[in-house]
């Protein structure tokens, strides 16, 4: 007995069954009263058995996919307060402070 069910006969069958029905109804179709395989299962053990076999997956592949490098975007001072965050406004004498709306108050922007 495999460790974990999957023998190299049933891994053929599974292989076969693929060729005439759909991932869920091969997984129904090789699921005994005491295991039950479901489509992933299926799916997973022969694309493992792929890989053993030599088959490299196509970069494009869902299971090849590296995480891409972003570019780090960078910081700008905010020209609008001028990283301070905020704007100081006089009006008739007054100094009135206004929150910086283009970097929303953070003082910098992209
Ligand atoms: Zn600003």
């Amino acid at each position: 007995m495999h460790k974990n069910g999957w023998t190299q006969e049933k891994i053929k069958e599974a292989k076969e069954l693929m060729k005439t029905y759909s991932g869920k109804t091969t997984g129904e179709k090789l699921s005994t009263a005491e295991r039950k395989i479901t489509k992933n299962a299926v799916l997973g053990v022969l694309y493992r058995q792929k890989i053993k076999e030599g088959y490299t997956p196509p970069a494009d592949s869902p299971f090849a996919i590296k995480k891409p490098n972003y570019p780090r975007r960078r910081l700008k001072i905010c020209p609008e307060c001028k990283g301070i965050g905020y704007i100081k406004l006089s009006f008739e004498g007054e100094e009135n402070i206004k929150s910086c709306d283009v970097c929303k108050s953070s003082g910098e922007v992209y």
